[in-house]
């Protein structure tokens, strides 16, 4: 209640001037549904103090399936205003189109979670659509957001998965079939879900609005960066758009380090806390190829392919500066100041990450690239290749005698490698082992860095297109096996090798490693 809301409980879809958030109830399509419980994170529940048994009573599946807001709960439930530029498009207002926050909780360690449902009705922002989640669309969100929480990478939290009951209708292949879907509420967490697009409106609508854009970075500072809160003056806004830069920087270099690609890096699907918001057509990269795009509808533009993702970010890190700006927080120099930060810190992160990827003290380009040169030639498998590489470490003082060590001579028989192909490997190989030898870490430690940095588990798409297809059939084992999975992304599991299968040829393209934003 700090920032300025349209305090009206909401009619219909409107711009709406002057406020932050719309007051908004969670409505199911149907007054007979009723929702049920697919899956629910055991890390994320601890978060809100919530016990197993607690997980699985009706109350809980209600409330997170937007069934009904428990009235005595004193809830308040709201959507959230914002806009965005999307596609390199200033779109207007956008806003919680689906989404709505049910409130904060304070749990024991006295940290600040707002509870976000997904999926339960429409909102003041849902312009044309229904604010409905479909089931496929949810698993996606739910899996991969714990997935990247496991592996180490700043995210929004899933809670639960639940399905709703009722039917949802959606175009399915461009071609006008339209499908009755099965419906599904995420529910999703995090210390606050302001995104660069919130300080944009304002700052673009201009005149009376303007005032808002200083409220909304007081708001943040206050509740997230409070250790900036005792900077003199101006410096506080700097201050807080130096961490986000910095922040970012970081946070897109995890997600080059895996592979991941967001698909839909609009400033409204940026985070001001640098999380992984908003997941729609992403996808993993699997058989290398740094342009790979997951999003269907980007295909004529390619504009958030993975390689073009550390530039976007910088792009949208723009958008924002010149939001603060435009509104007296900092002057245009100072942010263009320090926006061109961006670079090195950009920089200096990645050449860590690649040198603890490849197992060494410190990063060699000739050899990280002559890497990926490899891997986009043969399009072998990105995760898989990479996890190899701490078997070539273990080896670097046996010497390898023309053969490739074992692990990467299976990767490339999936990639189905030429001769050429190997024998381009094998000198890679070479001055790869001749570097690890060189290095003053020890063989064991620099093997065991490499496994704590390459994931053996990523989110495939296309298992998790088989996990849907088997929840849509009523058989939620592999959501949740999926999920048991990903909690220990960088530990051999036994008989878990085929989550380490590549997407079959056939599948990678639109369908399966491709999605459209239609969800
Ligand atoms: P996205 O590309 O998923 O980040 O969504 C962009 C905008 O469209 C946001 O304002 C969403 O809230 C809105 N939106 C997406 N899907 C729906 C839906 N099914 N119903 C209402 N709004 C939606
Ligand atoms: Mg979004
Ligand atoms: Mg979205």
């Amino acid at each position: 209640k700090e920032l300025p809301g349209d305090e009206e409980t909401s009619s219909g879809t409107r711009q709406v001037h002057g406020a932050f958030w719309s007051r908004v109830e969670p409505t199911p399509a149907t007054s007979s549904s009723r929702p049920y419980l697919i899956s629910h994170s055991r890390e994320a529940a601890a978060l809100l103090d919530l016990d197993e048994g607690e997980c699985h009573s009706q109350d809980f599946v209600n409330l997170f399936g937007g069934k009904e807001i428990a009235s005595s709960l004193d809830l308040a439930p709201f959507a959230q205003n914002y806009g965005g530029h999307q596609f390199g498009h200033w779109a207007g207002q956008l806003g919680d189109g689906r989404a709505m926050t049910l409130g904060e909780v304070v749990n024991s360690a006295g940290e600040r979670w707002e509870v976000q449902l997904k999926g339960a009705g429409p909102t003041p922002y849902s312009r044309r659509a229904d604010g409905r989640a479909v089931l496929r669309s949810s698993v996606r969100e739910y899996l991969c957001s714990e997935a990247l929480f496991h592996l180490g990478i700043p995210t929004t939290r899933a809670l639960s998965l639940v399905g709703t009951g009722d039917g949802v209708y959606r175009d399915m292949f461009y071609n006008g079939d339209v499908k009755l879907e099965k419906g599904a509420v995420v529910c999703r967490l995090a210390p606050c879900f302001v995104r660069f697009g919130t300080f944009q409106l304002p700052a673009v609508r201009g005149g009376e609005e303007v005032g808002l854009v200083r409220k909304l970075a007081d708001y943040v500072i206050k509740h997230h960066f409070k250790d900036l809160e005792g900077e003199k003056g101006g410096r506080k806004y700097e201050r807080m758009f130096e961490r986000v830069v910095e922040d970012s920087a970081k946070l897109v270099v995890h997600w080059q380090g895996v592979g991941f690609v967001h698909g839909v890096l609009n400033t409204d699907n940026m985070s001001i806390l640098s999380l992984t918001i908003d997941y729609g057509p992403f996808g993993f990269l699997e058989r290398f190829n740094v342009n790979y795009t997951p999003n269907t509808t980007d295909v004529p533009g390619y504009r958030y392919t993975f390689k073009n993702q550390p530039q976007i970010f910088l792009w949208n890190l723009a958008q924002l500066g010149s939001a603060l700006a435009s509104a007296g927080l900092f002057d245009v120099d100072k942010g263009q100041e320090i926006l061109d930060r961006y670079g090195d810190l950009l920089t200096s992160a990645y050449e860590s990450q690649m040198a603890r990827k490849m197992g060494l003290s410190e990063y060699n380009q000739d050899l990280s690239i002559g890497l990926m040169k490899l891997m986009s030639d043969c399009r072998s498998d990105m995760t898989n290749t990479y996890r190899a590489l701490s078997q070539v470490t273990r080896m670097q003082n046996d010497g390898i005698g023309g053969e490739i060590p074992s692990k990467l001579d299976e990767v490339l028989r999936v990639a189905e490698a030429t001769e050429e192909q190997r024998e381009g490997w094998l000198e890679w190989i070479k001055e790869y082992q001749a570097l690890l030898r060189e290095d003053p870490m020890s063989a064991e430690d620099q093997a065991e860095l490499q496994d704590a940095t390459n994931p053996c588990y990523i989110l495939r798409n296309h298992l998790c297109q088989e996990a849907i297809e088997a929840a849509e059939d009523g058989d939620y084992g592999p959501v949740n096996d999926l999920l048991d999975l990903l909690r220990k992304p960088f530990e051999e599991q036994e008989g878990k090798e085929g989550y380490k299968r590549v997407v079959p040829k056939e599948l990678d393209g639109p369908g399966v490693s491709m999605l459209s934003c239609s969800s």
